[in-house]
């Protein structure tokens, strides 16, 4: 991928440099990524010179594309090298699919609203994401033919961790999810080992409600 030459170029440099590296992401591949993919486009028209606040944003289906910096810690949690085959739950806008297409090797994301994964999937194949595959799903049966997965990574928030997740993980594989109430939750990397699971507490975070059979109940 080359540098995007656009009139936002100076803006996602900023955004790099205030609100990931200041807060200690790492990782050059992710910062890369965000350094070069064109986030304007993964928001509403409306938002678009809001598109690199430090902030979510409404998407359609009263959803939201998440703030850049949680985007940024998530992904750097999974510690990816390039090779790996990942699964993403909650598309949505598909910026951060984007941002795992740079930094994976083959990218599987499941979106429970047409709306967004379909919007999302055009966006993403005109962006020349080729690494990627969207399905429409409830996503927390994970993608039980495409697994095992080397990294999993839910942008949406679970009242415990969906059983499917834990199988379709390899071993070695890291799973990271926001786990916890409607109000705040935290996010939890699980690795997955020869001997079980071991499970991690990270930072305090709000998302949307992941709803589904292994999630919140669709009318709550
Ligand atoms: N990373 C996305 C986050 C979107 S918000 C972005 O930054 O744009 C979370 C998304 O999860 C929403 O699009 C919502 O529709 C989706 N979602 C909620 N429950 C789901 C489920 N069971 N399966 C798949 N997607 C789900």
């Amino acid at each position: 991928m080359t540098a995007a030459r656009d009139r936002f170029a100076g803006q996602r440099r900023e955004m790099v440099r205030r609100q990931l590296i200041a807060r200690g992401i790492r990782d050059e591949r992710v910062l890369e990524a965000f350094e070069l993919i064109p986030r304007h486009l993964y928001v509403d028209a409306s938002f678009v010179d809001r598109a690199y606040e430090d902030a979510p944003l409404p998407i359609a289906d009263r959803q939201t594309i998440s703030q850049p910096y949680i985007v940024a810690y998530m992904i750097e949690a999974l510690g990816l090298d390039g090779r790996e085959k990942v699964l993403e739950i909650g598309t949505g806008s598909g910026y951060q699919t984007a941002v795992l297409s740079h930094v994976a090797g083959r990218v599987l994301s499941v979106e429970r609203s047409p709306r967004l994964g379909r919007t999302a999937e055009k966006l993403l194949a005109d962006q020349g994401c080729h690494n990627v595959l969207i399905r429409i799903a409830d996503g927390t049966h994970g993608w039980a033919e495409e697994s095992p997965f080397d990294a999993i990574v839910v942008s949406a928030a679970a009242p415990e961790v969906p059983d499917p997740y834990l199988r379709q993980l390899a071993v070695g594989g890291r799973l990271v999810i926001p786990v916890g109430d409607e109000e705040k939750q935290f996010v939890y990397r699980i690795r997955r080992t020869r001997a079980g699971y071991e499970e991690e507490r990270m930072a305090g975070c709000r998302f949307v409600k992941l709803i589904g059979r292994y999630g919140w109940e669709a009318n709550q």
